[in-house]
């Protein structure tokens, strides 16, 4: 930051993301300029739950005015909008933390995102959040003045910026607690010094907000509008949550979502219940459209809004959610909770559990719901959260096979990565006799589809689930069967189809393993330690060789995975597989001078195909190229 001190007052740049967030600001949400106010007001309500939560604990904050509430005013002749509150308020260090950075996680890849094109880059500032900068979409100056709750009158600060590199923080008087910000509007924006106009749009997007909201009365007076002197609240300001569902529309759940959620698009779906029982409890819990940036970073803000009795309590619960749900945005009120309730008391609170299982049921049954139902919403439901609701298998037992059933993977019997197949649809289609329910994991979906030990698989038209997410494998070794059919891997173990091969198929088999015997015997000689065995398969139609993990190994690919994240994976010797139609294995039995080259690289192709890394690649480029020229001569 650069500064420039006179007196009191100090001139600071922005941090280089917020000119850049500023300018992207102005130009790409300019056709949906009126969510400024909708913006600025959610951050009104949110600092006066602030302050409404740190007074159950020192009640001096409230400095006698505990009546909270948002007004907004506007002044024609000085063409500025104003909209202040009594909330919390900020300090010196706040607003200069608060107003001058952004602090949110995932910013980075934000902007490393952002395409230049306006109406793509505006759908992504939605999903980053505007917040109080969208301000500067409609003003060519803003002033803050704000005063923390419990400070001096004299510790108020000015914040002031045009919206370019820099602003500018002082210290100022000012005796109402909480944050005052002045709109100074763009020359082409007069049509919000209205207060119908400015009615109408908190009426369409801050409704529900819970305090009220104030604004001068208006009278009709000789063809114009004339301000009264006397405060009128503007929007219902009553929690939503609690009224009946029969009398909240569609357009106000959403309204009110874009609160909780501090998100710029509609949700995908919602729940809304009155829970009656040993728990009494009001939740409103929503999905998002899309994944937030910041879903991946484990220490992401995440939960949802607690409150008791109509009153907040915090933010980002994180107990009433499981980490596999974090997702979910909302809110939960308890009729039971203490109002004292802190983060330490939800960790150990048998009610809050009872609450988490409540709001994790819901959540379920909506995405169940959604899944048999609309499979075009829920794709694309899972197309965003599908690799998170994945962490459920293995973290929420009681739930699993709920969570089982919607989970979706790509398949054999599909062309692309997107068209996906539930575990349930595959089992309704899956062959006479067949038992299992086939899978192949691998590092990409394209590796996965081509994987080597899918062969016969194709050959008998036998579908297989093609996993190629990080958590699969993980995921895995939690689910082992659904609706009584175990999973199982085509690359683990030997190959065993079942009844899907009959008893010619089988004797051949046989035949051809004690054929093969000498071979196989002899390649093992070859290559040693690298494998624990070499045997005959007929997983192969066109591949000469693949690799094969024991029944209870890691897979080689988890292994990898460990690997790659530098974590330690326990040794385990593959097991090389052979295809005894193959033309190289049957040149292979023939060969004397150059066995051990040959045997080496059939296991090292092997190991390839199925996107492992070579030891030695230098070497076996080098007998590769040995072969070429012996085959060339
Ligand atoms: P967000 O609300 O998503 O955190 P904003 O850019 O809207 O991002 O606001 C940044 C921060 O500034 C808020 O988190 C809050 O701490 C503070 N802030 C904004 N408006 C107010 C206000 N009216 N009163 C107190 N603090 C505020």
């Amino acid at each position: 930051m650069t500064d420039t001190t006179t007196g009191n007052r100090e001139t600071l740049g922005f941090q280089t993301e917020v000119k850049q967030l500023l300018q992207l600001m102005i130009h790409s949400l300019y056709s949906n300029r009126e969510i400024f106010l909708r913006e600025l007001v959610s951050n009104a309500s949110d600092a006066c739950d602030k302050l409404r939560f740190e007074g159950l604990h020192n009640a001096a904050l409230f400095e006698n005015d505990s009546e909270l509430n948002i007004r907004i005013g506007f002044d024609k002749t000085a063409r500025t909008l104003t909209i202040s509150d009594n909330g919390i308020g900020m300090s010196r260090d706040e607003v200069i933390n608060n107003l001058g950075t952004i602090a949110k996680s995932g910013t980075r890849e934000f902007f490393s995102r952002l395409s230049g094109d306006q109406q793509k880059d505006a759908s992504l500032i939605g999903q980053f959040g505007v917040g109080f900068y969208s301000a500067f979409i409609v003003a060519d100056k803003v002033t803050v003045v704000t005063r923390r709750g419990g400070e001096k009158s004299d510790q108020g600060v000015r914040w002031e910026s045009d919206g370019g590199g820099e602003f500018s923080i002082e210290m100022t008087e000012k005796s109402a607690r909480g944050t005052e910000i002045t709109l100074h509007l763009r020359d082409d924006q007069d049509d919000l010094l209205a207060g119908y106009k400015l009615r109408e749009i908190v009426k369409k997007y801050s409704n529900h907000i819970v305090q009220p909201i104030l604004m001068k009365k208006e009278e009709w007076k000789e063809n114009q509008y004339e301000t009264l002197d006397e405060d009128e609240t503007v929007n219902q300001a009553s929690a939503l949550w609690a009224k009946p569902k029969s009398e909240i529309s569609e357009e106000q759940y959403k309204e009110f979502y874009k609160h909780v959620g501090h998100d710029y698009d509609d949700p995908l779906a919602w729940s809304h219940a009155r829970v009656e029982g040993r728990q009494e409890y009001t939740q409103l819990l929503y999905i998002p459209k899309r994944a937030p940036f910041d879903m991946w970073d484990r220490n992401a803000r995440h939960g949802i809004k607690l409150y008791v009795r109509r009153v907040f309590i915090m933010d980002d619960a994180e107990q009433l959610m499981p980490l596999y749900l974090r997702f979910v945005r909302g809110v939960v009120d308890s009729s039971d909770l203490p109002l004292n309730v802190s983060r330490e008391i939800l960790q150990e609170s048998k009610d809050i559990e009872a609450i988490r299982k409540g709001c994790t049921g819901k959540v379920l049954g909506l995405l169940t719901d959604m899944a048999q139902n609309d499979a075009e919403k829920y794709a694309g439901f899972w197309g965003e959260f599908g690799k998170v609701l994945k962490e459920g298998v293995g973290e929420d037992m009681p739930n699993k096979d709920k969570i089982a059933g919607l989970l979706r993977f790509a398949s054999t019997h599909a062309d692309t990565a997107e068209e996906t197949v539930s575990l349930a649809d595959y089992i309704a289609r899956m062959k006479d006799g067949q038992e299992k329910i086939y899978y192949v994991t691998a590092e990409t979906f394209n590796a996965a589809k081509n994987s080597p030990h899918l062969e016969v698989f194709r050959k008998k038209g036998i579908e297989v689930l093609l996993m190629s997410d990080r958590v699969d494998e993980w995921a895995l070794s939690y689910l082992t069967e659904f609706e009584g059919k175990p999973l199982a891997s085509v690359a683990k173990g030997g190959l065993d189809l079942g009844k899907l091969e009959d008893e010619a198929e089988k004797q051949a088999q046989e035949k051809q393993a004690d054929e093969f015997k000498e071979l196989t015997d002899k390649i093992k000689t070859s290559l040693g330690e690298r494998v624990k065995e070499v045997r005959v398969t007929h997983r192969l139609t066109d591949s000469p060789a693949c690799l094969v993990a024991e029944e209870n190994d890691m897979s080689a690919n988890l292994a990898r995975m460990l690997k790659a994240a530098g974590q330690k994976a326990p040794a385990s010797q593959p097991i090389l597989e052979i295809n005894p139609q193959h033309p190289v294995v049957l040149r292979l039995r023939a060969e004397e001078k150059r066995f051990d080259d040959w045997a080496a690289v059939l296991f090292d192709q092997a190991l390839l195909a199925e996107g492992g890394q070579l030891d030695d690649p230098a070497t076996f480029v080098k007998r590769v190229n040995q072969l070429m020229l012996e085959l060339g001569s």
